[in-house]
This record gives C-alpha cells, sequence and structure tokens, in this order.
C-alpha cells in the first residue's frame, strides 16, 4: 500500500493522543496538496467528518468503513478541489447531512453555515469559525472542549499557504490568523488539512503572521530599489528562500501583498483593471498580474 510520511493512504489513525479525533489521508499528494488532504473523523458514537477530500472511491470507501453507519454530518471547511468533492458521494453513501459556508465549485450543503454555528456531540461541541483569506468561504472547526482546531487550508504543516486573488485576500487572510491568536479560544493543537499535528497553534499563527510581515516588507523594499516592478521581479528579489520551481505559484502571494497594500495606500498600480484569474490558469491573465507597480509618493 502506497504511504505517506510512514503513514499508509486511506487507512485511519488516531490524532495524536486524542480519543476523539482520526485521520485519513487522500491519495492526492502534490506540490499543493503535501503529503495528501487530511479527512478528520470527530467523536465516538455519532461522528462528523470534516473535508472528505477529492472524490477519490478507495478515499470514500475508507471513510464510509471507518465510520461504521454512524456518521452523521460531513462538514468542508471550503470548496476547493482538494477538499470538498468527495462530500457527495460520502453524503450518498452514508446519509449523512452536508454541511458548509455555501454552494459553490460543485459542493451544495444540504445546510449553509457560518461563524458561529456549533454541531454538539456526545463528546463535545465542533464550533465554526469564519476565516476567510485562503479563501473567501473558509470555515475552521474548533473542537470543545478539546481545543483541536481543524484548520482546513488556513494553517498547513509543512507547506506554505498561498493566497490566490481575487477570492484570496491578504488583508483577510491576516485578520483571521489574528483573530485566532489573540482570541481567549482553548487552542491545543491544530489538525491541519495538509501535513502533521500542530502542537503550539499560538506559536504557529504568530510565525505565520511574522512571515508574512517579512514577505511584505521584503516587497516595499524590492518597490524601492527598482522604482517600477513586475510581479515576476518581485519575485525573484523576494523567495531567494524558496526554489525557482515554485516561483510561479509565489506570484499569487505577492500579488495578494500587493492588492493588500494598495488597500493600504502603500503601493500604486499602472492602470486600474478588472480581476479575474486563479491558480488553475495560472500565468499573467489580467493587467494586475502582468503590469508595473510602484510605491505610493
Ligand atoms: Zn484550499
Amino acid at each position: 500500500m502506497a504511504e505517506t510520511w510512514g503513514h499508509p493512504y486511506d487507512s485511519p489513525r488516531a490524532f495524536g493522543e486524542s480519543k476523539n479525533v482520526w485521520v485519513i489521508t487522500a491519495s492526492n499528494p502534490g506540490m499543493m496538496t503535501g503529503p495528501g488532504t487530511n479527512t478528520y473523523v470527530v467523536g465516538r458514537q455519532d461522528l462528523a467528518v470534516i473535508d472528505p477530500g477529492p472524490d477519490l472511491v478507495d478515499h470514500v470507501e475508507a471513510i464510509t468503513s471507518f465510520g461504521a453507519h454512524k456518521i452523521r454530518w460531513i462538514l468542508v471547511t471550503h470548496t476547493h478541489p482538494d477538499h470538498a468533492p468527495g462530500a457527495r458521494r460520502l453524503a450518498d453513501l452514508t446519509g449523512a447531512e452536508l454541511l458548509g459556508f455555501e454552494a459553490r465549485d460543485g459542493f451544495v450543503p444540504d445546510e449553509t453555515i457560518g461563524d458561529s454555528f456549533s454541531l454538539e456531540l456526545p463528546e463535545g461541541v465542533l464550533r465554526a469559525i469564519y476565516t476567510p483569506g485562503h479563501a473567501s468561504n473558509h470555515l475552521c472547526y474548533l473542537f470543545e472542549p478539546d481545543g483541536v482546531l481543524f484548520s482546513g487550508d488556513h494553517v498547513m504543516d509543512g507547506s506554505t499557504v498561498v493566497i490566490a486573488p481575487p477570492d484570496g485576500d491578504m488583508k483577510d487572510y491576516l485578520a483571521s490568523l489574528a483573530f485566532l491568536r489573540d482570541s481567549t479560544l482553548h487552542l491545543a493543537s491544530i489538525a491541519p488539512g495538509h501535513g502533521n499535528k500542530i502542537e503550539s497553534p499560538r506559536d504557529k499563527l504568530d510565525e505565520y503572521i511574522t512571515h508574512r510581515a517579512r514577505r511584505e516588507a521584503a516587497i516595499l523594499e524590492s518597490l524601492h530599489h527598482r522604482s517600477r516592478a513586475l510581479i515576476e521581479e518581485i519575485v525573484s528579489d523576494v523567495y531567494v528562500d524558496v526554489p525557482d520551481f515554485l516561483h510561479p505559484i509565489a506570484k499569487y502571494s505577492v500579488w495578494a501583498h500587493l492588492r493588500k497594500l494598495r488597500g493600504d495606500h502603500a503601493v500604486e498600480f499602472n492602470q486600474s483593471s478588472q480581476v479575474e484569474g486563479d491558480l488553475r490558469s495560472p500565468g499573467p491573465t489580467n493587467e494586475e498580474l502582468g503590469g508595473t507597480w510602484y510605491l505610493s509618493s
């Protein structure tokens, strides 16, 4: 059986010491998905499944057989193709109720949920926390009282979250990170959508915020030296610590930073334009991605 980081794909395993959380990793490893998408099963009597992942028959059947007729709810953190498409097949196999922020990207919830929605299980409560930024429809789920935060793609282990405009928004993303870090919520661990358990949630959130602040400062520094710059030029200045093959993806995060900085009146763009384009159609698909940026005077 194929393995990811020492764990067989589609094979349920306990999440750390938790008695209430299991993880099943889908066999979709890649540049954007790390070792694969983590599907979490929460509870012991009535079960909730978070992020069934892509629509992979073996994966969905592994979730179904592990759930043994006890799966009652299916929640998605957001509707990206590596997180939500398996939900329909899993619902058809189990009769479970689909819960998510909105109908989008082929995902259609039975119930639309948002910030502060809570789902009561015998072992605790799953609470939705609206965390836009990586995607505008992103929810994290906090399992209380255990303090396990199911972070989807808001926080990952081992790879950097990409913020791809226009749906991705850096200002929202930073605000969502800061909200969690500064909240009084009991956060004991993070269960990321990709990678392994994160033990010190607030340290990790702080590290993410610091990392983005450094990138933003480096982008401003690049613009200071170049006067006017294309996004790829900024990437080559700022992402010296990242292998070249990741630079086409880094363009999107730089673009997201620039849009935030424009909102802060720190930078300007040489033309106003309608924005479109996303990670599924990479390249300079519009004037913002292909045009030049400069510091506001
Ligand atoms: Zn995503």
